[in-house]
């Protein structure tokens, strides 16, 4: 395995059957997972964490048809739903390698059924129903329910399941979360009394899988907490508690004193008041590190809090080790993760720098290269320069 210099991500593989553990723990028995690893696993690389899932899931869901090709083709063979629209033309491919689409349109499904029948074969769909989102997915009404016969009665196509998003369960108040699911289980029965069958049924993200059992239903999608984190702040972290599975590690390139007066990176913004030592770090926004963290976030060197200084380059950034012994070229520091007693999590990134957490990870850029552990040991890395794993698992 290469040893990486400049930046890297650990990627804990434990913490994520570890963090699937602890979601199970809250569904009734019988209730399925789908793994969501869209973005690439939300930037943690899909394909290891699909594997380290594959015991605990129905299946994954991605949100484009490449992914769920990269899935199958690294061995992947549970069924994989694309949560998104799928166009036209990709439906040759789709149908051919089973791959389950969203649908809402007639047009789409009449698509579907011609393609099904020329491939001779049958297309398993998941219905898509707006309850709230307004995003994509066909209305909780009568005209819906009617659609959704007329859809069932195409040759070639079976209606798998049927699923809605919640717009605001990782709320603290689920009023809104709960009016979706009302609709979610009234156009349920509308369907029924149409003799349209839904075998799974599916509403739940992450914050609803820890907050909202009522909508657990057949089948919830995982999200977010297979990664460790927590959807918002508003959602407790007490009853399905979660272990960071990404890291962010570098290296100090070089460290010098400055003295009282020296401005700090572009535009200045930071000015030594006096005498300081300061260490530069081989990271910028370029790999995807917040830049909104310029002058607000820290990193951690021989486990202490070193603050940004001045605003972070594209490739660069500077923090303060004034009275932190022993800092030179090549000294480990820590961007996102645990060193002794101290922890920079994704969420204190989001805090610190006011971004988005979900953001942050599946910001991550090209140029960092994942390495992936299990049982404390490195069990292989991507590297996304190279577009190549290297032996995984
Ligand atoms: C992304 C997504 C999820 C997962 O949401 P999390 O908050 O990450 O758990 C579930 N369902 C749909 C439709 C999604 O787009």
């Amino acid at each position: 395995m290469k040893s990486y210099t400049r930046v890297y991500a650990p990627i804990d593989l434990d913490a994520v059957v570890y963090n699937m553990k602890s979601m199970k723990q809250k569904l009734a028995p019988g209730t399925e997972v789908l793994g969501v690893v869209k973005a690439d696993g939300y930037g943690h690389g899909a394909v290891p964490v699909a594997k380290a899932l594959d015991p605990f899931v129905k299946g994954y869901a991605v949100a484009t048809i490449q992914e769920a090709r990269i899935l199958q083709k690294h061995g992947i063979v549970k069924p994989v739903l694309i949560l998104g629209v799928t166009h036209k033309s990709e439906y040759e491919e789709l149908i051919r390698h089973k791959i389950r689409p969203a649908v809402f349109t007639y047009n789409q499904a009449l698509s579907l059924s011609e393609e099904a029948c020329r491939q001779n074969t049958a297309v398993r769909i998941h219905l898509a129903l707006d309850t709230g989102m307004s995003r994509i997915g066909m209305q909780p009404d009568a005209e819906g329910a009617c659609l959704a016969a007329r859809i069932q009665a195409l040759k070639g196509i079976e209606i798998e399941g049927m699923f809605t998003h919640f717009a605001r369960a990782d709320e603290l108040d689920k009023a809104a979360a709960m009016r979706q699911l009302e609709q979610y289980l009234e156009f349920v029965k509308l369907l029924k009394a149409q003799g349209v069958e839904i075998p799974w049924k599916h509403c739940s993200n992450s914050a609803a899988i820890m907050e909202l059992p009522q909508a657990h239903l057949d089948l919830v999608r995982a999200g977010i907490s297979i990664y460790g984190i927590c959807p918002s702040d508003e959602v407790s972290q007490e009853q399905v508690p979660l272990k960071p599975v990404m890291g962010l590690k570098s290296f100090v390139t070089y460290v010098k004193t400055l003295k009282a007066g020296a401005q700090v990176s572009y535009g200045g913004t930071f000015t030594a008041t006096e005498q300081m030592q300061v260490a530069t770090i081989p990271v910028g926004y370029g790999d995807g590190y917040p830049r909104n963290l310029s002058g607000k976030g820290y990193v951690l060197i021989h486990g202490r809090k070193a603050r940004i200084l001045g605003r972070i380059c594209m490739d660069q950034f500077m923090v303060d080790v004034t009275g932190i012994p022993g800092v030179g070229p090549d000294t480990p520091v820590t961007l996102m993760g645990r060193e002794d007693d101290e922890e920079i999590t994704v969420e204190d990134l989001e805090r610190l720098g006011g971004g988005f957490r979900y953001e942050i990870v599946c910001g991550l850029g090209k140029r960092v290269p994942r390495v992936y552990l299990q049982n404390g040991k490195v069990t292989g890395a991507k590297d996304y320069f190279d577009d190549r794993y290297e032996d995984f698992l």
